[in-house]
């Protein structure tokens, strides 16, 4: 479905320049922006996937890499087509790097009424748009999220942080959680992991997303042997974190496993992880897991307190909540996050 886009400006004559993301793409009458969602038609720019689903599940909120968020709770978890980066190991692939108006024929026309009746009907605490960038159908999302609040349902975003500055604040009302896409400190390794050259806009949204607009973020950084898994980098993300998120900020840094165009790269070896882990921790974050490895005693959550485990996780699915109200049960110390009660 064609749907007026938000954020553009003419620009020559028929051309538009899109002000989604910080692409800004230039766009001939005609053509599509880098991310093959936004098309110039006479003049007008239009997002091509509004409401058009890719992939739709039921799952728990850790699949989201949200452990501080509401723990244990379901969410309805959405994506379509399309991506603004090109990462070369990405694990979604057929989705963001597909040919989107070629595969439009192959997903579903969901308006937001329709996900609003399917998260309540399947007893979700929220819609989570994940998958593939959610901004890509920006203004599916918007929509749908302002009929979630009104509906009593929470929101979230799984997303690279790339969008403009006026995109997230014009969102920001009618969105609580924020789990950013971290996939290194420095210019080089964005380059060579997404071919994203502008990495300031990441951080500074990740910075606005907790403090100007009151999220809850936590950060994800997929660690890629070879690419951003050395030492320097997980410091400058840690002190990031620590020094404008604020230290209770959880730091997921999860295995990488060979897809796309880096087939030939290893699966990150489960020491590189610990070792990232407890460069997390000596920058003074108190939440830091390893993500991707079943099993792994670094996927609880520890009590900061007194050290005993309160949320066990055997599955992404399969989760030991021991909590009492957001306090430890064993010392009473209060949990940072956002929690059901
Ligand atoms: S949202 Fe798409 S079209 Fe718009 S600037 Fe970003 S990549 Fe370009």
């Amino acid at each position: 479905m064609l749907k007026e886009a938000l954020l553009w400006e003419r620009a020559i004559g028929t051309s538009i320049r899109c002000l989604l993301c910080m692409r800004k793409c230039l766009i001939d009458e005609g053509r599509m922006g880098f991310c093959q969602t936004r098309y110039n038609q006479e003049g007008t720019l239009y997002s091509i996937t509004y409401g058009q689903v890719s992939s739709v599940s039921v799952s728990s909120i850790e699949k989201k890499s949200m452990f501080h968020f509401f723990p244990g709770t379901l969410w309805l978890s959405v994506g379509s087509l399309g991506c603004n980066f090109q990462c070369h190991g990405c694990q979604s692939w057929d989705i963001s790097h597909c040919e989107v108006k070629k595969n439009i024929g192959k997903t579903t026309f969901m308006p937001p009424e329709m996900l609003i009746k399917k998260a309540k009907k399947n007893g979700c605490k929220g819609i989570a748009f994940t998958y593939n960038e959610p901004t890509m159908w920006y203004e599916y999302t918007l929509d749908t999220f302002k009929l979630a609040k009104q509906e009593g349902l929470s929101t979230c975003y799984v997303t690279n942080g790339y969008m403009s500055p006026r995109a997230l604040e014009l969102i920001a009302p009618y969105l609580d959680g924020f789990c950013l896409d971290v996939k290194g400190a420095f210019m080089e390794s964005y380059t060579r992991i997404a071919d994203v050259s502008d990495l300031n806009v990441i951080f500074s949204n990740g910075s606005d997303a907790k403090r100007k607009f009151a999220m809850h973020v936590e950060v994800i950084t997929n660690i890629i042997p070879g690419y951003n898994s050395n030492e320097k980098e997980a410091k400058e993300i840690a002190s990031w974190i620590f020094a404008e998120l604020g230290k209770d900020t959880p730091w997921h840094v999860t295995r990488f496993f060979p897809y796309g165009e880096m087939k030939e790269v290893a699966p990150t070896p489960i020491g590189v992880l610990e070792s990232l882990r407890q460069i997390g921790i000596k920058e003074g974050l108190l939440y830091v897991y390893i993500g991707n490895v079943q099993g792994h005693n670094a996927a609880h959550t520890y009590c900061q307190n007194c050290k005993k485990i309160i949320i066990k996780r055997k599955e992404y699915d399969e989760i030991e909540d021991r909590l009492i109200e957001g306090h430890c049960p064993y010392c009473n110390a209060l949990v940072f996050g956002r929690f059901s009660y």
